[in-house]
């Protein structure tokens, strides 16, 4: 299953936008309650992808968009859940060889 398809069961829809770059963060999406929606920021998922090349990482694009979706998930799942616990969901439903914690530390690198 992909991760939009969890969100649609979990009742969010998922909308793409641009302003997820914000100063010293880079947020790659957001859930928000009312209404249900993951927001997924295309702009800093293209800076994500641009941290994850120079790392080389295995993070592609289509992968990152997955991440940021199925991250949001865990906290509609566990609204008072950890940002570790986010990372090891995420992981876990894509089936990723790395954490995406590995991918949040290049990020903060990428943006020093
Ligand atoms: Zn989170």
């Amino acid at each position: 299953m992909r991760a939009s398809a969890l969100a649609r069961r979990l009742g969010a829809s998922v909308e793409r936008r641009t302003g997820g770059l914000r100063p010293g963060r880079c947020v790659l999406a957001e859930y928000h309650t009312r209404p249900r929606t993951i927001v997924v920021y295309e702009d800093a998922l293209a800076v994500a992808s641009a941290a994850a090349r120079d790392e080389r990482l295995q993070f592609g694009d289509e992968i990152l968009e997955e991440l940021a979706i199925a991250h949001e998930c865990f906290h509609i799942l566990d609204p008072g859940g950890s940002e570790e616990g986010a990372h090891a969901f995420a992981a876990a439903f894509l089936k990723l060889p790395t954490s995406p914690a590995v991918l949040e530390r290049a990020l903060a690198r990428y943006l020093a």
